[in-house]
C-alpha cells in the first residue's frame, strides 16, 4: 500500500496515521521526494483501505500488489514528465532524443557534435567521460576534466549533457556538470550507487542489466525513487541471449510492458540495442512506434576513428537522416 500525504500535514496527524498503519501490522518506509511525501507500507494482513483513506492528512491511497511500488503505474496513473529545464523535456509527448559519441574524446570532437546537434536542433549530449569496459586495457575515458570541457561547451550551445556515472564516490564531482546521471546497464543492480543517486536532485537515466527482467529493472528505479528522486527514466538497451548475430538483443518487447508498468519515462538505446551502425536507425523508429518516449543513440563525425563502438555509432548524414525519420514518425503516432 502506498499512502501520500498531504503538503501540509500536521505532525499530530502524521503520527495518527503511522500509528494506525502500524496497528495492522504494517512496516512503514517514509520517502520524501521532490514532488511529495509518502509512506510505502509493507504487509500481509487484510485491512481495509477506506479506513486508512478517511484518515486525516491523507490525500492518496492505494494497493500495490508488486514489488516494486513508487514506480508502477498501479500508483501513478498516466506518464511523468521530466523537465530539465530550458523548456526539455523527457515524457512529454514528444520524441526525447539524446544523442553523442560513446565517449567524449577530445574538444573538437565535442564541438563538431554540439555543432551536428545544435543543427538538428537536439537538445541533449550523451557521452561518457567515465566508461565501463570489458577489457582493461581499452581507452576508459577523460575523466572528470573531460566532463568539465563537455560541460562548458554544451552550455555555451545550450545543450544539456547526460553521461554515466560508475560509482558513488564520482557523485559529488560530476554533480555540478550533469544534467541527467546514466546509470550503465552493468550496474544496474548496483544499490549502494542507486541509493546514493536516490538522494540528488538531478535526473537519472538507469539502463536495463544485460541479463536482468523487467521487474529487476522497475525494482532498481525503485532504490532511487524511494530514496526521494522521482527524476527518474527508464532505458532498454538490450539483453544478452544466445543469439549472436549482432551485439545484443534489442527487447522491443520491454517497450510496451514498461510503458504498461510504469507511469516513467521509457527510452531506447538502439546503438547497444543492435550494436549494428546500419540497422541503429530502424530499431530506433521500431521504438517509437512500440511507445518509447524517447531515443538515445550514438553519433560521431569519424566513427570509423571513434575510441569505442565505433561499430555502432551513426555518422551525422545517418543521424541527421534518423532524425527526419523520428519526427515524421512522431507525427504518424
Ligand atoms: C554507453 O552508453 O556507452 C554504455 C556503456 O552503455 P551500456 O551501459 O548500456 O553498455
Ligand atoms: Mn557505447
Amino acid at each position: 500500500m502506498i499512502i501520500q500525504l498531504e503538503e501540509k500535514i500536521k505532525s499530530t496527524d502524521k503520527e495518527n496515521i503511522l500509528s494506525s498503519v502500524n496497528a495492522i501490522g504494517y512496516k512503514i518506509t517514509d520517502v520524501k521526494t521532490q514532488a511529495g511525501n509518502y509512506l510505502v507500507c509493507i504487509g500481509k494482513n487484510e485491512f481495509d483501505i477506506r479506513l486508512v483513506g478517511s484518515l486525516h492528512g491523507v490525500k492518496d491511497v492505494h494497493r500495490v500488489s508488486e514489488a516494486y511500488k513508487l514506480v508502477s503505474s498501479k500508483w501513478k496513473v498516466g506518464s511523468s514528465t521530466i523537465d530539465l529545464g530550458d523548456d526539455v523535456k523527457i515524457g512529454d509527448g514528444k520524441c526525447a532524443v539524446m544523442a553523442g559519441p560513446c565517449s567524449i574524446e577530445s574538444e573538437e570532437q565535442v564541438e563538431k557534435i554540439v555543432a551536428h546537434l545544435v543543427q538538428n536542433n537536439i537538445k541533449i549530449m550523451r557521452g561518457g567521460v567515465f566508461k565501463p569496459r570489458s577489457s582493461p586495457y581499452a581507452f576508459r575515458g577523460m575523466g572528470i576534466e573531460g566532463l568539465k570541457m563537455f560541460h562548458r561547451i554544451c552550455r555555451q550551445n545550450g545543450i544539456k549533457i547526460i553521461t554515466e556515472v560508475m560509482q558513488v564516490s564520482q557523485i559529488a564531482e560530476m554533480h555540478e556538470y550533469v544534467d541527467v546521471f546514466q546509470v550503465g546497464a552493468r550496474n544496474s543492480q548496483n544499490f549502494n550507487l542507486l541509493d546514493e543517486l536516490g538522494k540528488v536532485d538531478k535526473a537519472i537515466l538507469i539502463k536495463r542489466g544485460m541479463s536482468g527482467t523487467i521487474d529487476e529493472l522497475l525494482q532498481s528505479a525503485e532504490y532511487i525513487f524511494s530514496n526521494g528522486n522521482e527524476k527518474l527514466m527508464l532505458c532498454e538497451r538490450g539483453i544478452r541471449t544466445y543469439e549472436n548475430a549482432y551485439r545484443n538483443t534489442f527487447d522491443i518487447n520491454a517497450i510496451p510492458i514498461l510503458k504498461e508498468k510504469t507511469h516513467l519515462p521509457v527510452i531506447a538505446d538502439p546503438s547497444h540495442g543492435i550494436g549494428i551502425r546500419e540497422h541503429v536507425p530502424v530499431i530506433a523508429l521500431a521504438a517509437m512506434m512500440a511507445g518509447a518516449d524517447g531515443v538515445i543513440y550514438e553519433v560521431h563525425e569519424k566513427p570509423e576513428e571513434a575510441v569505442s563502438d565505433g561499430q555502432q555509432t551513426l555518422n551525422f548524414y545517418e543521424s541527421e537522416h534518423l532524425i527526419r525519420r523520428l519526427n515524421a514518425n512522431i507525427q504518424l503516432k
